[in-house]
């Protein structure tokens, strides 16, 4: 049997997500139902590595729920990369009595987990928090639904001003290495094309489609291209200006919008039910994991197994893009 957990810390590392706050109150109210002391570390590893701490109540985490960003910071943490580090990080948990811990970020930051754990023994359990959808063992990562939901709301917007003045827009979205954001985001938006680093750009393909079009007048408005695709968005804009120089092209970058804004219901849900099963995976004894959900159930996977999803784009997908743009 392990050890009875009294004190948590709760932390939010790497890039921000919309929903880290309410995972964070999830996780803060869950924690104090179950008697736990629950402390907020800031900034990442570094509030662990520079002891920045603070005891966190039910009511520190009143009015969060719907804010984007979180409220107990996010950074990159190097320092946390090396031992020295790492063992400071264990001496300001241990003066506290801190003896588990809830981690919110991305794969890099799942892997600090594991290796602290390993190294110190202190249970630790991650929450995919991330825009980019980009971890296996999830079906979904808290934030990937606001971040394409915003997407979609600007891109909409980007193609009345294309439609009226009979331009095509290249609009750039984020997502690092993984297409997700591109994929939904344009499928949604009724995109020409989709630019995604998980399937082979065939730039002739793109150009001679685009030509073809233009004989039969069909009035083209919108390229989704991931921000991980071999091409950038204004490479394939100069690529498509000079094959079809009478079309009127213009390139968007949405960057770093897609971050934040209030978290849709979806993430909101999802934040809630993943930060109450961290706190439960905490009180029961299962550590070291970090919370997905596949096929809408919870599902746990190895904190050393978690990696970046590299999976294949299902082809059904890449097909309604190719027939629904006809
Ligand atoms: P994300 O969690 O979004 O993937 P990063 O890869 O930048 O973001 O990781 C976030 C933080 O996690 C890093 O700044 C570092 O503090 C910690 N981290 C990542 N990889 C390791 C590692 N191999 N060893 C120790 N800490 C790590």
């Amino acid at each position: 049997m392990s050890k009875k957990i009294k004190r948590i810390g709760v932390l939010t590392s790497g890039g921000d997500a919309p929903g880290m706050n309410a995972a964070i109150r999830a996780v803060v109210r869950t924690g104090i139902y179950h008697g736990l002391e629950v402390f907020g570390i800031m900034r990442g590893y570094t509030g662990m590595v520079e002891d920045d701490i603070i005891p966190l109540e039910n009511r520190s985490v009143a009015n969060i729920i719907q804010r984007g960003g979180t409220i107990l910071k996010t950074a990159r943490c190097m320092e946390f990369m090396e031992y020295e580090g790492r063992k400071k990080a264990f001496d300001n948990l241990s003066k506290r009595g801190i003896d588990g811990l809830v981690i919110i970020g991305g794969d890099g930051s799942f892997r600090g987990a594991q290796i602290f754990s390993s190294e110190f023994n202190i249970p630790c359990i991650g929450l995919p928090g991330t825009i980019d959808k980009d971890i296996a063992g999830t079906d979904f990562t808290i934030g990937f639904d606001t971040a394409v939901n915003t997407a979609v709301e600007a891109i909409d917007k980007v193609r009345d001003t294309a439609d009226a003045h009979d331009r095509l827009f290249i609009i750039e979205v984020m997502g690092r290495d993984a297409g997700y954001i591109a994929l939904h985001s344009g499928i949604a938006t009724g995109a020409e094309n989709i630019l995604i680093p998980e399937k082979k750009t065939n730039l002739n393909d793109i150009l001679q489609s685009l030509e073809e079009k233009e004989k039969r007048k069909k009035l083209v408005n919108l390229i989704i291209v991931a921000e991980g695709d071999e091409f950038g968005a204004n490479e394939i804009a100069g690529h498509i200006s000079q094959r079809l120089p009478k079309l009127e092209v213009r390139v968007c970058i949405l960057g770093h919008i897609q971050r934040g804004g209030s978290p849709t219901c979806m993430d909101r849900l999802l934040a809630s039910r993943m930060g109450y099963h961290a706190v439960e995976s905490l009180v029961e004894g299962r550590h070291n994991v970090f919370v997905g959900i596949v096929n809408n159930k919870m599902n746990y996977t190895a904190l050393n197994e978690a990696v970046k999803k590299k999976q294949r784009i299902n082809e059904d997908w890449m097909n309604i893009v190719k027939i629904l743009a006809t």
